[in-house]
């Protein structure tokens, strides 16, 4: 460790013994409430388009697909509502599905949104088109200069409709690789532009919506539902909690070349609900920082005074993050995460780290309440000298009678059969691992190298649990 800066009023803060902040709130809501919920909704949006009279369209190739154009547009706005509540960050979704599978699922109805978005555009422009012969292509451009420009509605549809295809454009995996994290994030704002746009086309010319008021109050209210926990947990919550606890850099410590830990200290940190394990997103409140928000791991167990994050500079931001002043005012969005000792199921716990993915497992490492011997800490890094918190986990291991095992080499240094993260390498070193809860984290690759070789030991899915440092 060789640099330590002290921000001066902390001092008072650690005369105080260290306690248990409270534990966030356990909603009694599970993942079957959830995906009835969306299936029950999803089937009433469907009643409403039958009592509309949709079936009754599907006497004419025209009409039908006027129909599916119908459904097409219910459904694709349906599922972008389902993804912006998936991304709404409210705690009763996230402590169900986890930020990385929320993500996964937003992703999934986002891209699925899209096409039926652009399946009813499709559909219903020929199907109002009246055409019964294959029509020129002059007939073809001014169906379509008509319908999404010239009628009502048509030009702020069309608008909506080009921002949901940027947008899913720019979440292609390969297209996204090659954005900065802003400039995808920026560009992904605009589906709330595209949200409000479809929603006056609808309210306007929609069939379903047009002289059925209990229909329309109901389509008001699903909007509802998806913007107002968005409206309260991304912004509401957070900024509460940042005008009461006041958060601010308290100091910086190096703990190798590259890696720092950042303590943070605020007021009445013991009343801040947090577990070890989750994170939060990092806003540094200084002229270049305060507009991006970088997501960072607990990496020791709250203590009601401090909440600390170890951070590697691996971009501009996380650089920054090295040589911030004590006393810089930070804005804090969270507790997320789902790496828990909530999602504990067995007594025994193997923890599993590759890299800088140590830190939520260190945090845990040091408050999973297990008995001696039923805890052990896997550590996989590329190199001695890459390896961070050495002496503290140590020091934890030996305080609470855990194992400690760091592994250090590069990945091509092992063979299949001594690799300690191959099934053979993980049931050798851990015999009783299937009766282990797993906690995971480390880079992608290390990440699927593990679940797989989990898979083939037979351990449960179940019984895994993981974070990824990936967006
Ligand atoms: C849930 C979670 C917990 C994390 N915990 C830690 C931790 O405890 N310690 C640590 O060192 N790193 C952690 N990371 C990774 C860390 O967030 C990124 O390394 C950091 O945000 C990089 O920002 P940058 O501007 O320096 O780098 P950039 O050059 O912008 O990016 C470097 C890498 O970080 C990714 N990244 C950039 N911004 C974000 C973002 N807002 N969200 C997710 N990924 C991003 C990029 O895709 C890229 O792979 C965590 C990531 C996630 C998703």
């Amino acid at each position: 460790m060789s640099r330590m800066t002290t921000a001066s009023r902390a001092s008072a803060t650690r005369q105080f013994a260290p306690t248990s902040p409270p534990l966030p709130r356990r909603w009694s809501f599970t993942p079957s409430d959830l995906n009835w919920g969306v299936l029950g909704i999803g089937l009433i949006i469907a009643a409403m388009w039958v009592r509309h009279g949709g079936l009754d369209l599907f006497d004419s190739p025209l009409n039908a697909l006027v129909a599916i154009g119908q459904l097409t547009a219910l459904f694709g706005t349906y599922l972008a509502l389902v993804g912006i509540l998936l991304m709404s960050r409210a705690p009763f979704i996230d402590q169900v599905l986890g930020s990385d599978e929320a993500s996964r699922l937003h992703r999934l109805a986002g891209f699925t949104s899209v096409w039926f978005i652009g399946a009813h555009a499709l559909a219903s422009t020929i199907g109002f088109s009246g055409v019964t012969t294959v029509p020129t292509l002059g007939e073809i451009w001014e169906q379509i200069y008509t319908f999404t420009i010239l009628e009502e509605g048509g030009l702020g549809a069309t608008v909506a409709l080009a921002l949901l295809i940027l947008v899913a454009l720019v979440s292609i995996r390969a297209a996204r690789a090659r954005l900065a994290y802003e400039t995808w994030y920026g560009i992904h704002l605009y589906v709330y532009i595209a949200m409000a746009l479809g929603f006056l086309h609808q309210l306007a010319i929609g069939t379903d919506f047009v002289g059925d008021e209990l229909a329309r109050n109901s389509w008001i209210a699903l909007y509802a539902v998806a913007f107002v926990p968005l409206i309260i947990f991304r912004f509401l919550e957070p900024l509460f909690r940042n005008l009461r606890h006041r958060f601010y850099i308290d100091k910086v410590v190096i703990e190798r070349d590259g890696v720092a830990s950042i303590w943070i200290a605020g007021n009445a940190m013991d009343k801040l609900p947090v577990r070890a394990g989750q994170w939060f997103g990092i806003r540094v409140l200084n002229a270049r920082g305060w507009w991006k928000s970088n997501p960072f791991s607990l990496s020791s167990g709250p203590n009601g005074i401090h909440l600390r994050f170890t951070v590697e500079a691996l971009g501009d931001r996380s650089r920054e993050f090295q040589n911030l002043e004590p006393g810089t005012r930070v804005f804090l969005e969270g507790p997320y995460g789902i790496l828990t000792g909530a999602v504990r199921t067995r007594e025994k716990v193997l923890l599993i780290a590759g890299g800088i993915g140590i830190t939520p497992l260190r945090a845990l490492f040091e408050v999973l309440p297990v008995r001696r011997g039923d805890m052990a800490l896997l550590y996989r890094a590329p190199s001695n000298a890459s390896v961070v918190l050495k002496r503290e986990l140590r020091r934890i291991a030996e305080a609470r009678g855990a194992r400690l095992d760091i592994v250090t080499g590069s990945r091509d240094q092992f063979t299949f059969n001594d690799d300690p993260l191959s099934p053979g390498g993980l049931w050798a070193a851990y015999p009783d691992i299937r009766e282990r809860d797993i906690y995971l984290c480390g880079s992608p690759r290390m990440m699927a190298t593990v679940e797989k070789s989990l898979r083939d030991i037979g351990v449960s899915k179940g019984q895994i649990h993981l974070e990824r440092f990936s967006w």
